[in-house]
């Protein structure tokens, strides 16, 4: 789905704060260039693949697998409150960009590569919006 969003003379703060707003509207969007269709993260001004400067916004679907996870059992960042132990997951979407985040809600024990996830939108006390996985469990 194309967002229509005017994508002339951005800088990398445009395209971050483009990329924010969607979230914060319950949606993952990415950049897509127009000649290659290859999917932009993080956002940039040339294509990685063909060095196209066209693109458009595009809204994904929020469901992929789990490429890759490492299960923290230390706070390595006191000063940002989150439960220990937690998962940073590597998340091959299913459009094919891959990102990187976090699991919530999840039995760290029932964690494996390829299991189906769900993305879910994370309001924070700042305003701003963090994009997380849940397990699919049945529900894509
Ligand atoms: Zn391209």
């Amino acid at each position: 789905m194309d967002l229509n969003v005017p994508t002339t003379s951005a800088s990398f703060s445009d395209h971050l704060a483009t990329y924010s707003h969607f979230l914060a509207k319950g949606l993952i969007a990415m950049q897509q260039c127009k000649q290659c269709k290859t999917f932009r993260f993080p956002p940039a001004n040339i294509c990685a693949s063909c060095s196209s400067d066209q693109y458009d916004w595009h809204a994904l679907s929020g469901r992929g697998i789990i490429w890759s996870y490492c299960v923290f059992h230390k706070d390595y960042f006191p000063n940002e409150s989150r439960k220990i132990p937690y998962v940073v997951v590597l998340i091959q979407l299913e459009e094919g960009p891959r990102v990187f985040s976090n699991m919530t809600d999840v039995d760290v024990n029932s964690l494996q590569i390829g299991l189906p996830v769900r993305a879910i939108f994370e309001d924070q006390p700042n305003a701003e919006t963090l994009l997380r996985f849940r397990l699919a469990g049945g529900d894509t």
